[in-house]
C-alpha cells in the first residue's frame, strides 16, 4: 500500500538546532512557494514560537506532526537578497538558520508583531473598482471594505477594518479581480527642517574621494577611505551619500557601538535632505521596526546604525558605508558570531552596490585587500581645515614615582595645559580604583576564586571581579598573614580622577567609563559638563571616538603597558589602533595638540615603529609578522571554544573534537588547550584552533566537523561554540 504524502511547511525555529521542522499548514491554507520567508506561530515543545518558513515539501503523514497555528505574513518579511545573504551567513558561520533569521529581524517581527502600520502597503480602489462600487451587495464584507476604501482610510475604524486578518481574504479577492491594488504608503518622515550647509570648502583630497566613490555607484566596488584622524572622513561619506540619494537610492551607514553619538547623528540629520533613521542598542522596538520598514518601503532615506543595522532590507540602497571599519564592535562576540563589516561586503556584492570602508587605522585584513588591488584606496593625508597632527612625547617612568598613577612630568604638563585655558584627556583602559590589592607584608593579593584572577578595587572598600561581577569587601587584615598593610596597586580611571581632582582643585574633572555611563546619554552629559572651561576628562576606550572637544589640546596616556605583552595575535594591531585613535583626539580644531605617553617600555618596537613611521609603517611590519606566523589575513581561523564545570568533561570533549577533525585536509589543528583565561565564573575553559591557508578548506572542514560536534555525547556536559574568523583568541 502506498502511503499518501502530505504537504508540509519546513520551518526555521529560533532555537540552537540546525534542522528545519515540518509542520502542517493551518486548516484550509494551501501550501505554496510564496510562503517562504513568511513568519509563522507554531507549537514547539510546550511553547509557542515565532519561526520562519524556509521551505515547503512533502512528508509521510505522522500523527505527531503539529500544525502551524497561524501564518503571520501575507508576503515574505525578507527580500530575496536578504534571504540569500542570511542563508549564506548561516552556512558560513555554521549557525542555525532559525537563529540567524531571528537575529536579523527587529524585535517586533521576532516577537510576532507587525511592522509599524504607517509604512506598510496601502490598498486603493482601481478605476475599475471605483466604477463597480454600486454593484457590491450591502451588508457583505466586500461592500464594507470597498466603501471604506472609497472614503479613504483616514478614520480609525476603517483602518482597523482594513488591517484585521479576517479582511485579508476579501482584500486578496478584490485584488485578484483588479478592483483594488496596493501602493506604497510612505508616511511623511521626520525630515530635519534645517538642512545646513557646510561652512567650509572641501579640500582636494576630500573632493577626489567623493568623485571616486560617486563614480563607482551602481556596481559592486569597495573603496578604502584611509584618512588620518580629523581628516574629514565624515564629509566624504556625506558627499557620497548625497550622490547616492540623487540617484534615487538609499544609503546604509554602519558605525561602531561608541560612534553613534547624538552629535554624530545630528551631523547627518542636519546635512541630508531626507529622513535619517538611527538604529542602535539603546533604541526601542518600534523605532527599529520603523527603520526596517522605511528601508523596505524604498523611500529615499538613510539608515545609520551599529552592528545589527547590517541586516536591514537593502533592495533600494545604492551605497554602504562602514565607518571605523577596524572597530572590534562590528564582530558579534556571542551567539551568532557574525562580522558586520564582512557581511556588509557580502551584501554589497550581492546587491551590486558600492561600499566604503573608512578608518584612520584600517584592519590588516582590509589593508591586505587594498594592497592586492581588490579595493581602491583613497587617502586623506592631512587634517581638515587648519588643524595640525599632534606632537607625541614618550615619558620613561622606570624608577620614577607615580602619584595616583601619574608621573610628576605628566602632572606638570597637565597643569600647563589647564593654565593656558585648555582641556586635557587622561586615558587609561582600566576602570575602577586599582587593578590589584596586595599585602605589602607577605605578597597575598585579592583574587576571585571563580575566575582565578585579581579583583579590582572600586571605591575605598569594594572589590569587584571584572569577569564574573563577583563582589567582596576589602578585608581589614591580610587573610594570609594578618598584616594590616593592604595596598592598592596600580591605578584605574577612578584613582586617576580622584588624584587629579586633589592636585587640581580648581579644575573640573569628569570621568567617562563603564561605571559612569550606565544611563543613556550619560557620556554626552559628562562631556557637556566640561563646557568651555579648563578641565580634565579621565576615561577608557569609550573616549577614543566620536566627540570633538575643541578645547582639548592634551592627551595623556597613563599606561598601556599590559597591552605590549599580550599573547593574542591581534594584540599589537589593537594597541596600535587604540594609541593612534586616542592620540587623534588632541588638537582637532585650531589649538595645536600634544600626546604624552608614559611607559616602562619606551624602547618597545611597537612604540618605536608607531612613532617613527606611523600606523602605515606599523601595518607593513605587522603584516610581515602575520605572514611569517601563518595568521590572518594570510590564513583563516576558526576557534572552537568550550567551557564546563568539570575539567575532565571539558577535555574529553575537546579531545573527541580533535579526533573528529583530524581527517580534515589542508587544515592545521592546534591541540586542545586551556583558554588564556582557564577559569571564568567557576567554569573551566578550553579551546582548539583550526587554521587553513585556504578559506574553502576551512569551510569544508567545518561542514564536516560541526554536525559531528553537535552529535557528540561528550558535548552534553559542555557549552561550546564555533567562532569563524575570531577576532581574538580569548
Ligand atoms: P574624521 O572622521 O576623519 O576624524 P571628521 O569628519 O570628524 O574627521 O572631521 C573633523 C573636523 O573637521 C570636523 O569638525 C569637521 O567639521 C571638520 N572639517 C571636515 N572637512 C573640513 C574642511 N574641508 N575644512 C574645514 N574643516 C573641515
Ligand atoms: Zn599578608
Ligand atoms: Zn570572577
Amino acid at each position: 500500500m502506498i502511503e499518501e504524502l502530505v504537504h508540509v511547511l519546513q520551518v526555521a525555529m529560533p532555537i540552537p538546532l540546525p534542522q528545519l521542522f515540518d509542520y502542517l499548514p493551518p486548516e484550509g491554507v494551501a501550501i505554496s512557494q510564496a510562503l517562504i520567508g513568511c513568519r509563522v506561530v507554531a507549537p514547539f515543545g510546550r511553547r509557542q514560537l515565532v519561526g520562519v518558513v524556509a521551505g515547503v515539501g512533502v512528508a509521510s503523514p505522522d500523527l505527531r506532526m503539529k500544525r502551524v497555528e497561524a501564518i503571520l505574513d501575507a508576503t515574505a518579511v525578507f527580500t530575496r537578497e536578504q534571504w540569500e545573504s542570511l542563508g549564506w551567513a548561516s552556512r558560513y558561520y555554521h549557525y542555525p538558520l532559525g537563529e540567524v533569521l531571528a537575529a536579523a529581524m527587529p524585535g517586533a517581527l521576532r516577537r510576532g508583531k507587525n511592522l509599524p502600520e504607517s509604512r506598510r502597503w496601502r490598498w486603493e480602489l482601481t478605476p475599475l473598482g471605483r466604477s463597480r462600487l454600486g454593484s457590491f451587495r450591502p451588508g457583505t464584507r466586500t461592500h464594507l471594505v470597498a466603501h471604506s476604501l472609497a472614503e479613504g482610510d483616514s478614520s480609525a475604524a476603517s483602518r482597523d477594518l482594513l488591517s484585521t486578518t479576517s479582511s485579508r481574504p476579501t482584500l486578496r479577492a478584490l485584488e485578484r479581480k483588479g478592483l483594488i491594488s496596493r501602493t506604497l504608503f510612505a508616511e511623511p518622515s521626520a525630515v530635519s527642517s534645517i538642512v545646513g550647509a557646510r561652512s567650509y570648502d572641501l579640500n582636494e583630497a576630500q573632493s577626489s574621494a567623493i568623485r571616486q566613490i560617486s563614480a563607482s555607484l551602481g556596481r559592486f566596488s569597495v573603496t578604502l577611505l584611509d584618512g588620518i584622524t580629523g581628516s574629514g572622513k565624515t564629509e566624504v561619506y556625506l558627499g557620497a551619500i548625497e550622490a547616492c540619494l540623487a540617484r534615487g537610492k538609499q544609503a546604509l551607514v554602519l558605525v561602531p557601538e561608541i560612534g553613534l553619538t547624538p552629535q554624530a547623528l545630528r551631523r547627518y540629520g542636519e546635512r541630508l535632505p531626507v529622513a535619517v533613521h538611527a538604529v542602535h542598542s539603546g533604541l526601542g522596538d518600534t523605532e527599529r521596526a520603523r527603520a526596517w520598514a522605511a528601508m523596505a518601503s524604498g523611500e529615499r532615506c538613510v539608515l545609520i546604525g551599529t552592528r545589527s543595522a547590517v541586516f536591514a532590507p537593502l533592495d533600494h540602497a545604492g551605497l554602504i558605508v562602514v565607518d571605523e571599519e577596524h572597530d572590534a564592535s562590528y564582530k558579534q562576540q556571542e551567539g551568532f558570531r557574525y562580522h558586520a563589516r564582512d557581511f556588509a561586503l557580502v551584501r554589497a556584492k550581492a546587491l551590486g552596490v558600492a561600499a566604503v570602508l573608512g578608518s584612520a587605522t584600517p584592519s590588516l585584513e582590509t589593508i591586505r585587500q587594498a594592497l592586492k588591488g581588490r579595493y581602491t584606496t583613497m587617502r586623506l593625508p592631512s587634517r581638515a581645515g587648519s588643524a595640525q597632527p599632534p606632537t607625541v612625547h614618550v615619558v620613561d617612568i622606570r624608577k620614577k614615582a607615580l602619584h595616583d598613577g601619574l608621573s610628576s612630568a605628566m602632572l606638570e604638563t597637565i597643569g600647563e595645559c589647564l593654565r593656558q585655558g585648555n582641556q586635557a584627556m587622561v586615558f587609561r583602559n582600566r576602570r575602577g580604583y586599582a587593578p590589584v590589592v596586595m599585602c605589602h607584608d607577605c605578597g597575598w593579593s585579592a583574587r576571585c576564586e571563580r575566575c582565578d584572577s585579581p579583583m579590582t578595587q572600586h571605591g575605598t572598600a569594594g572589590l569587584l571581579c571584572h569577569h564574573c561581577a563577583a563582589r567582596k569587601r576589602v578585608p581589614k587584615a591580610c587573610p594570609a598573614c594578618g598584616g594590616l598593610a593592604l595596598l592598592p596597586l596600580g591605578a584605574g580611571t577612578e584613582r586617576l580622577a580622584s588624584g587629579l581632582a586633589a592636585v587640581f582643585p580648581d579644575a573640573r574633572v569628569v570621568r567617562v567609563d563603564k561605571d559612569t555611563t550606565q544611563s543613556r546619554g550619560a557620556l554626552d552629559q559628562h562631556l557637556a559638563a566640561l563646557g568651555d572651561e579648563p578641565g580634565i576628562v579621565v576615561g577608557t576606550q569609550l573616549l577614543a571616538k566620536g566627540h570633538d572637544l575643541p578645547l582639548l589640546t592634551l592627551v595623556a596616556i597613563a599606561s598601556i603597558d599590559e597591552g605590549l605583552f599580550s599573547a593574542d595575535f591581534r594584540a599589537s594591531e589593537r594597541l596600535a589602533q587604540m594609541l593612534v585613535q586616542v592620540s587623534g583626539r588632541a588638537g582637532r580644531s585650531i589649538r595645536p595638540g600634544q600626546v604624552w605617553l608614559q611607559t616602562h617600555h619606551p624602547d618597545h618596537p611597537l612604540l618605536q615603529t608607531l612613532l617613527g613611521g606611523g600606523y602605515n609603517e606599523f601595518a607593513k611590519q605587522e603584516l610581515a609578522v602575520r605572514d611569517e606566523a601563518g595568521f590572518p589575513p594570510f590564513a583563516h581561523l576558526a576557534l572552537l571554544r568550550a567551557e564546563a564545570t568539570e575539567h575532565s568533561a571539558l577535555f574529553d570533549f575537546l579531545g573527541a573534537a580533535q579526533q573528529a577533525a583530524l581527517a580534515s585536509q589542508g587544515v592545521e589543528l592546534s591541540p586542545p588547550l586551556s583558554a588564556p583565561m582557564p577559569l571564568r565564573d567557576g567554569k573551566h575553559r578550553g579551546q582548539m584552533l583550526l587554521t587553513a591557508r585556504q578559506r574553502p578548506r576551512l569551510q569544508a572542514a567545518l561542514e564536516d566537523l560541526v554536525p559531528v560536534l553537535r552529535a557528540m555525547p561528550t558535548g552534553r556536559k559542555v557549552r561550546w561554540s564555533m567562532d569563524v574568523d575570531p577576532i581574538d583568541l580569548y
